[in-house]
């Protein structure tokens, strides 16, 4: 196994990395323990995640362009990925101390605080949709606290994985603080075990979520599990429908389509059903597949040819199970992992599609008769991660939302992700949050400390 650099426009191989030996994950755990005990004070952390912030700005272009390389993202879109990953740094930077800050607890028995402590070396396991983003939101909270981690990206963007690492060790990372590794999964399994490591943090599929997890569990240490969603965006009688359908295709075809959080089930009731469903074919159509580093491209390739692969798959299996094909449902011919965008209907709860995934540019269609049935729909779904509701009345939409199966509601808009938003699921969509408040405190000692008078516990020994 290596850790190869495909470029899925072209389908050239551009870089190819080995694995690190076992000798040298081990001494990577060694260096990341020993950098645990003594990893500087929270104002040096976060002064170097600032530094860390402006040198992605500063490098943006590059940064860009090996997205763009290894997974095929349009080179605008690229863009917007290292813009956010810096701010997200920066946010860190910025409110850490205050997120950390000694907390006071009213308590009965005498004073009492909560301190927020790091726990120690961390493993990271990463995909590689967003190929810094997903990075950065586990790596600028838990440097911030100072935990110190091992990283292990997915083996389709090194180059990015690389990149990403010298960032922070230019930004005067300590040694050990950071380390990148190209590890096997069994590799990452010797490292769970290992008693120096206090948690982890997986981004992923659902099949990598039960393997992580129970190995997690087996070994009573903390995890985070940021897994896959199959969004519902509802679209209610009272809001305009062709306003809604461009924001559900947004929502959809961001990243072709290869979004943990993008709008996957378009569901709309009846009475505008067919002017939405209208605008949602007549947007889709807008996309044409061309080359991610064009700025006037609107559709780019499937991040491999594997990816393009299972997705076709996955769209004749439904078709093979009854449902329609509304648009596309192909990929066109030559080197590029293109999917054409695709509408589906009439897909039954018993057609296999119905409880999946579809990580491209697929929406899966359905009528509902009012609210409830949308929102019965809505929630008749393995995943919870996030979901939008489109309504001109602001007390129905938050009533509406508080009935959504899910960790992420979006109200009028389709899915989108910023540093002070926290950022999670429910059911098979995982657990955990990352981002925001909620993020730091994920992987930190929340560590009570109670100053006992004896005065005041006649009351409770009485
Ligand atoms: P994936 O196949 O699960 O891979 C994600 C990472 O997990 C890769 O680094 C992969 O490495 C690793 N991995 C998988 N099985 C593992 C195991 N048994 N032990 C150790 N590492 C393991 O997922 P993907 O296809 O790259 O990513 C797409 C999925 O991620 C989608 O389901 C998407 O919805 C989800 N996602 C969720 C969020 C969120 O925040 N909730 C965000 C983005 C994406 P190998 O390839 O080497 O196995």
């Amino acid at each position: 196994m290596s850790y190869q650099s495909v470029d899925p426009y072209t389908g050239k191989l551009l870089k190819s990395f080995p694995l690190h030996t076992d000798e040298e994950m081990q001494a990577a755990l060694s260096r990341a323990d020993a950098r645990f005990r003594s990893f500087g004070t929270l104002a040096e952390r976060t002064a170097m995640l600032k530094r860390a912030a402006s040198l992605m700005i500063e490098r943006r272009e590059e940064l860009a362009a090996l997205i763009t390389a290894e997974m095929g993202k349009r080179i605008h879109e690229s863009r917007d990925e290292v813009s956010l990953s810096a701010a997200i740094l920066e946010y860190y930077a910025e409110h850490a101390s205050g997120f950390l800050a000694k907390r006071t607890l009213d308590s009965t028995v005498g004073e009492a605080w909560v301190e927020f402590e790091p726990i120690g070396v961390l493993v990271g396991v990463e995909p590689w949709n967003y190929p810094y983003y997903q990075l950065v939101r586990f790596v600028g909270p838990n440097i911030a606290l100072g935990n110190t981690i091992l990283m292990k990206h997915a083996p389709g963007v090194p180059q990015c994985a690389l990149a990403f690492e010298k960032i922070l060790i230019d930004a005067g990372a300590p040694d050990g603080s950071y380390i990148n590794l190209f590890l096997s999964n069994e590799q990452v399994s010797t490292l769970i075990e290992d008693p120096r490591v206090q948690g982890i943090a997986l981004t992923g599929s659902e099949k990598a979520g039960e393997s992580l997890a129970s190995q997690a569990g087996k070994q009573l240490k903390k995890s985070t599990m940021e897994l896959g969603g199959n969004d519902a965006f509802i679209v209610l009688e009272d809001f305009d429908p062709k306003l809604a359908a461009s924001f559900a295709v947004l929502g959809r075809m961001t990243n072709a389509g290869q979004a943990c959080v993008g709008s996957k089930r378009f569901i709309a009731v009846d009475a505008i059903a067919d002017e939405f469903l209208d605008e949602v074919l007549r947007l889709l159509a807008g996309f044409v597949p061309g080359d991610p580093t064009d700025e006037a491209t609107t559709l780019a390739p499937m991040s491999s040819k594997l990816a393009q692969t299972r997705l076709l798959d996955q769209v004749q299996t439904a078709i093979a199970n009854g449902a329609k094909v509304l648009m596309g449902g192909i990929a066109p011919d030559g080197p590029g992992a293109f999917m054409l965008p695709t509408v589906l209907t009439d897909v039954a709860p018993s057609n296999p599609a119905f409880r999946q995934e579809f990580f491209g540019p697929v929406v899966l269609f359905f009528r509902a008769k009012d609210e409830q049935e949308a929102l019965a729909i809505a929630n008749d779904s393995p995943f919870g991660l996030g979901g939008s509701i489109c309504t001109a009345d602001p007390e129905r939409a938050k009533r509406l939302a508080s009935q959504l199966q899910s960790g992420m509601v979006f109200l009028n808009f389709s899915a989108l992700t910023t540093p002070e938003l926290p950022f999670g699921g429910v059911k098979r969509s995982g657990f955990g949050r990352e981002l925001s408040s909620f993020g730091i405190e994920e992987f930190a000692n929340k560590k009570m400390i109670c100053i006992v008078d004896p005065a005041k516990l006649t009351n409770m020994v009485s």
